[in-house]
């Protein structure tokens, strides 16, 4: 019966990993991911004992070539951080539908966004398309640069991005860009979402290093607060 080394055992139940059969439900790989986001130190050795524990293999005893082929898989992984509360990312969401609300007082569509920079808000923006004449005033892209002003960084390491809607391609491109750890976004946007509808930009390892998608996380209600906001616009036309 192989064992959970001591080296990992505590590092493991910080990620809620007490038992080989829960590191093999959630995959070694992402395991090793989630543990290299709070041990940036941790080894490739750590990785390939991951891989052993999961598939029942004894310890310490890989050929070179296994090895080779578990780094290349590592490499094809796509971002993925320690899973955030429930709590955290409604609490998250709402803040930004805040900032959708602000949005709609101002005609425009409803969407909101704000960065968290750990756990601290240090930016939120609201769509201005409209307001500003300028197709660069979405959400995401006002609170991605109100977060690079506020830390003095363009790389944005260390923060979150909520969205209420789906980014777009635009948005989707400045989140990998400026290397936001994770959006999280309420609804699907499936006219223009560039994220699981039209396009799947954080899908690709080869581009996107930094940023794990997460969404939608309650379509209905945040998709029906973009509707109500064109009924209510289609009624005043009436
Ligand atoms: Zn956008």
């Amino acid at each position: 019966m192989v064992e959970i080394p001591y080296y990992l055992k505590a590092k493991l139940a910080l990620v809620g990993i007490n038992s080989i059969l829960q590191l093999h439900r959630a995959n070694y790989l992402k395991v090793y991911k989630w543990l290299k986001d709070i041990y940036p130190s941790l080894n490739h050795n750590a990785l390939f004992d991951l891989y052993c524990l999961s598939n029942n293999l004894a310890i310490n005893n890989l050929s070179p070539n296994s090895k080779q082929q578990i780094l290349f898989q590592f490499k094809n992984t796509l971002p993925t951080y320690i899973p955030l509360d429930c709590e955290v990312i409604s609490c998250g969401l709402s803040k930004a539908q805040e900032q959708a609300d602000i949005a709609a007082r101002s005609d425009e569509v409803p969407i909101g966004a704000v960065v968290y920079h750990n756990d601290e808000i240090i930016s939120v923006g609201y769509n201005q398309t409209i307001t500003k004449c300028n197709i660069m005033g979405h959400a995401e892209i006002i609170a991605i640069s109100n977060a690079q002003s506020v830390l003095g960084n363009y790389r944005l390491t260390d923060c979150d991005l909520y969205v209420t809607v789906e980014p777009c391609l635009m948005c989707s491109g400045a989140i990998i860009s400026s290397r936001i750890r994770r959006v999280i976004f309420g609804a699907i946007e499936p006219k223009t979402g560039a994220v699981i509808s039209q396009f799947r930009v954080f899908d690709n390892s080869k581009v996107n290093h930094t940023t794990e998608a997460i969404g939608p996380i309650n379509n209905e209600l945040y998709s029906a607060k973009i509707q109500q906001f064109f009924q209510q616009k289609r009624a005043d036309l009436d």
